[in-house]
């Protein structure tokens, strides 16, 4: 495990960014034919995992997640990860999905390997939250104890703009050593349970396009504010 963590805190995202500038800098200067229009701005740019919990789809089976009448966790973390999707690339982020689509026998390591052998520099895992009390409701992030700088500023900026775009109670920022997908990323890594599928009202909204795209804002903005 403290391996694990080591890596963790040598692999930050700005100091990856920062030896790309350089790198491309030195080639720039040294040939002027080297750095091309299209070549540049790809390599530059940050890249992000972004993993839907769970894996149900009508055509397929498989892991629904928590469930509240017809609705289901793993049909909502899909809608919310390609609106995710489609705002990080309109800002200019390379973006690779876990699943899109009902994919049933992804596991937890398969979804930590495709971002670990992409080198991504973020890996954000959606999900709904459950509780046996109906009324409990509001969002959280997730992020692993030990973990370095840009870790807890991605997990802190997600839940602040989070929060500002839904207007869903803050339950805050919280720590796990428990979660196989932050344990096993080599990224800064965030889980984020944006509501609960639990509370009737949130479940409704949770399943709605609006409050998917707000949803969506809110943790583009907070990914924009960390890795910039
Ligand atoms: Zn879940």
């Amino acid at each position: 495990m403290s391996a694990n963590i080591a890596t963790r805190k040598r692999r930050g995202a700005p100091s990856r960014l920062l030896w790309s500038r350089l790198i491309v800098c030195v080639i720039a200067a040294s040939s002027s034919t080297a750095n091309t229009a299209n070549g540049s701005d790809d390599e530059l740019a940050y890249k992000i995992v972004i993993d839907a919990g769970h894996g149900w789809a009508k055509d397929t089976g498989g892991d629904p997640g928590a469930v509240n009448g017809t609705y289901y966790e793993s049909v909502a973390t899909l809608a919310i990860a390609k609106k995710l999707k489609t705002r990080l690339v309109e800002n200019g982020y390379k973006v690779k999905m876990t699943r899109t689509a009902g994919e049933k026998d992804l596991t937890l390591a398969e979804r930590c390997k495709i971002a670990n052998d992409w080198g991504a520099d973020c890996f954000i895992s959606i999900h709904l939250n459950a509780a046996a009390n109906k009324d409990a409701k509001g969002a959280e992030t997730w992020r692993y104890a030990n973990v370095g700088t840009t870790t807890k500023r991605l997990a802190d900026n997600v839940q602040k703009q989070l929060i500002a775009a839904t207007g869903a109670v803050n339950r805050g920022v919280k720590t796990t050593t428990a979660f196989y997908v932050l344990k096993h990323t080599k990224m800064p890594a965030v889980l984020i349970e944006t509501g609960f599928i639990s509370n009737n009202a949130e479940c409704k909204k949770l399943h709605s396009a609006a409050y998917q795209n707000k949803i969506a804002e809110g943790i583009c903005k907070g990914v924009r504010a960390v890795l910039k």
